[in-house]
């Protein structure tokens, strides 16, 4: 297969075929994000797109490709219309293909039509995955999201109420030691809205082309440590009502493996963050990147 640049996906999407719809991120802004930093953004050409799938229709064997992720940051901002025919290419070139999926930005989401976003689930888009990042607005400000939680909480709604799945992320401690309760208490009143199928925390890492790893390294962002990200998680455990939402804190950079589901696991969960930061017992966390 044939990429531009580093390729992300989630590591749900591990088994994915991954496409490249556009390349970078229209926004790529937020201040804590390297991932496409070395990319200009653009829209792919859909003839070299639609190449890409008979490339891989030719490459893997018959019933192989079940699941096509479309990179790279934010496929939404696609207009639907192109979308649409990537993705009744991709079905018609792979008939037993179960999902399509992409990152999503929320003010993409807002910009389609519910009558365009049924017509992306229709063709096959499964679910999308939202970086929510906080609830807090001064936090989403400070890291230049270019978002509020009103327009989160708009945009994941109305993502659900087009039958696409929805799975959020939260990044512990990226609001700093000022920010430890807020960006708790407001992120859980986000997801408490939202209810997405599945909400995955990492914790904040930072990496060396970022402004916030610049403003971390000056002393102008006040890390947290792994005490201050369990009373960060406590609180929004403790705060946070989102019946049958699938929880995960499993990814690389956490200090501790959680994995439950809300609101069922909740108190099962806030015992053992607590047992964790009674007995100081985390695993070994990496602060800064490459
Ligand atoms: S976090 Fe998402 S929206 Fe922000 S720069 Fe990175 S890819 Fe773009």
């Amino acid at each position: 297969m044939r990429y531009e640049g580093a390729v992300f996906r989630p590591p749900s999407e591990a088994d994915s075929l991954i496409i490249q719809l556009t390349i970078g991120c229209a926004r790529n802004d937020c201040t804590f994000c390297y991932m496409y930093k070395d990319k200009t953004f653009r829209i792919r050409n859909l003839d070299d797109v639609i190449e890409d799938l008979e490339l891989a229709k030719n490459f893997y064997p018959k019933g192989r490709v079940k699941k096509i992720f479309l990179a790279d940051g934010d496929a939404l901002v696609v207009r639907n219309k192109d979308l649409l025919y990537v993705m009744n290419r991709a079905r018609r070139l792979f008939p037993e293909l179960e999902r399509i999926s992409a990152y999503a930005a929320p003010k993409d989401i807002l910009m389609k039509t519910p009558e365009e976003l049924v017509a992306l689930k229709n063709a096959g888009l499964g679910i999308i995955y939202v970086g929510l990042e906080s609830g807090d607005d001064k936090i989403l400000r400070d890291v230049k999201k270019g978002v509020t939680a009103a327009e989160m909480i708009e945009a994941g709604k109305k993502a659900r109420k087009a039958g696409i799945e929805l799975s959020m992320m939260i990044i512990s401690g990226l609001g700093g030691r000022p920010r430890l309760v807020e960006h708790a208490i407001n992120s859980a009143k986000v997801i408490s809205e939202i209810k997405p199928e599945y909400l995955g925390f990492l914790t904040l890492r930072f990496f060396k082309n970022t402004e916030l790893y610049r403003d971390y390294v000056e002393g102008r962002f006040l890390a947290l440590r792994a005490p201050e990200i369990m009373e960060e998680m406590l609180l929004f455990l403790g705060n946070v009502d989102s019946e049958g939402t699938i929880f995960r804190a499993n990814h690389a950079s956490n200090y501790l493996l959680l994995r439950g589901i809300l609101n069922t696991d909740r108190e099962r969960l806030i015992r053992m963050v607590e047992s964790a930061k009674t007995t100081n017992n985390y695993r070994r966390y990496v602060e800064t990147g490459f």
